[in-house]
């Protein structure tokens, strides 16, 4: 007996019911690598293969960046309300097919659900601007002459994603390029293609036109970097590690493209002495344990005033000792983390908190027997009288694990939130408008929160970093300037 088979049917779907296995999109056709070869997906909450994909290689993506090429004429000339019409129609697919998606992600990554799936949502906000991409008039040196401007699309764009959302990463990321007549290869992590390769599938069946989205699934030695070479590729948005980032930057500057990038985070959540702690601590435990912390705007930092600080972590404790762990279909707080490798980092990182004398204030080990022997489960983790400066304050660890640090004025909260390369994400808890007010002017961060965490509830954020954590924004009313570029045309005299 299979361990699905006594998994309750409502928490399963069977991937290959809905993407054909070793099979990935190029041109409009369901195709497998070139060479032939294949990998397999594992589900991290009990190990079985979900299913296979196309290892695909350098012949892959050059006929993936042809069709793309190919496409783009077309797309380019559809009238950009049939556009938004095609991408809102994928968006409604996506709301029909949530419950696919979901469990697609659930088995992928590991993580429970969470509700509402923001794909649609994310979809729709940015194909409502299909239509309203702009140029500007200009004044000229004679009445009779006219000079505007025009905003063009690039070409074929190059998207690469991480594993940890591939659900709502993909879409929001594809649909900014697709609005202003772009095209896309997308190239999906190999721990989780198979919902992207579906999320594919719904845009075929929405019509969106052969060639235009395309999905290459392999390695980023085999597929990211020919991709990102490619000399007809025109653009590239990353979102990875600041590791990965850096080297696709480096790819993508040695044939003059820009490439926007997403990367890693050290986000620290400020609370003072005033906040309504009631309504803080489940904010700060989600902040940190959702996405068992895999979470790229994850709250890993805590910093609180010294005068509430115990209360703070006594509070904590009892909210972290509520949190279930398992797999998705028990419906608890945390899953496993991806794979045993990462597992390793964050068990790493929890031995060297200790090492470098951090208190271990909750958790810190590996979970172990029955249903946790089929995954990598890890508590989820205080570490308390961290110090600025520490590697577990300093450096992205992608799991369940909460650095608390005490401070004595706002200069310093600032100082320590701001104190780190990364500047992905923050937020402050207050009931003084003013506090609020000068932390999310002084944050260094793409996004500030106030009395919640991960701008949760907003649509059409700018999703970006400052420092470390990237640059370039994605999916907010700003889409049109970032995915076309200006072009002058000016007409003489007519006499
Ligand atoms: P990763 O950098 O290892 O991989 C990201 C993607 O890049 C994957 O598809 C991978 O196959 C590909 N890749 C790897 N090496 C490559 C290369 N040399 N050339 C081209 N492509 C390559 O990151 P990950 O482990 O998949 O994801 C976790 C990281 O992503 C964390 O640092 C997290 O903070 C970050 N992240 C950032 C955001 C954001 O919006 N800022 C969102 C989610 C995740």
């Amino acid at each position: 007996m299979t361990i699905t088979q006594t998994i309750p049917a409502a928490f399963l779907v069977d991937p290959q019911s809905l993407i054909e296995d070793g099979t990935m999109f190029i041109g409009g056709k369901w195709v497998p690598a070139a060479s032939g070869e294949t990998f397999e997906v594992l589900n991290p909450a009990t190990q079985e293969v979900l299913g296979r994909v196309p290892r695909g290689g350098r012949a892959d993506v050059d006929a993936a960046v042809a069709a793309a090429t190919a496409a783009f004429a077309g797309w380019r000339e559809t009238h950009p309300s049939v556009r938004g019409r095609l991408l809102n129609k994928w968006a409604d697919l996506c709301d029909e097919h949530v419950r696919e998606l979901e469990r697609l992600e659930n088995q992928e990554i590991g993580r429970p659900s969470f509700a509402p799936n923001p794909a649609a949502t994310n979809i729709r906000y940015i194909a409502g601007l299909a239509d309203k991409i702009q140029g500007t008039s200009l004044p000229t040196a004679d009445l009779d002459q006219l000079a505007l401007t025009l905003r063009d699309p690039f070409g074929a764009i190059a998207i690469i994603v991480p594993w940890n959302g591939p659900g709502w990463a993909a879409p929001k990321r594809i649909v900014g390029p697709l609005i202003a007549g772009n095209t896309v290869v997308l190239k999906p992590a190999s721990e989780a293609p198979l919902t992207v390769l579906y999320l594919a599938k719904l845009a075929e069946e929405a019509g969106i036109p052969a060639g235009v989205i395309n999905v290459v699934t392999g390695s980023g030695r085999d597929v990211g970097e020919p991709l990102v070479l490619h000399p007809d590729i025109k653009r590239v948005s990353f979102t990875g590690s600041t590791k990965t980032g850096t080297r696709i930057a480096e790819l993508a500057a040695s044939h003059q493209i820009p490439a926007i990038l997403e990367l890693g985070g050290k986000s620290a959540n400020v609370v003072y002495a005033d906040a309504d702690l009631d309504l803080a601590i489940p904010h700060l435990v989600r902040g940190i344990l959702d996405n068992s912390g895999q979470a790229c705007v994850a709250g890993s930092r805590l910093l609180v005033e010294r005068s509430i600080e115990q209360d703070v972590i006594e509070r904590l404790k009892t909210a972290f000792a509520k949190v279930t762990v398992g797999p998705w279909y028990e419906e608890p707080t945390m899953g496993p983390v991806i794979n045993e490798a990462q597992g390793e980092t964050v068990l790493g990182y929890i031995k060297a908190g200790v090492e470098e004398g951090a208190t271990l204030a909750y958790g810190g080990s590996r979970l172990t027997g029955g249903k946790y022997d089929l995954g990598c489960y890890i508590e989820p983790t205080i570490f308390t009288d961290v110090r600025a400066g520490m590697r577990i304050e300093q450096e992205e660890i992608f799991g369940p694990v909460l650095s608390v640090i005490a401070f004595d004025s706002e200069d310093e909260a600032v100082r320590i939130a701001n104190g780190t390369r990364y500047g992905l994400n923050s937020a402050v808890f207050t009931q003084d408008v003013g506090k609020a007010v000068r932390f999310a002017r002084r944050s260094e961060a793409g996004l500030v929160s106030v009395n919640t965490t991960m701008g949760m509830g907003a649509v059409g954020i700018p999703a970006g970093g400052f420092k470390s954590s990237g640059y370039g924004r994605i999916a907010s009313s700003d889409s049109p300037l970032e995915w076309t570029q200006t072009k002058a045309v000016v007409f003489g005299k007519t006499a």
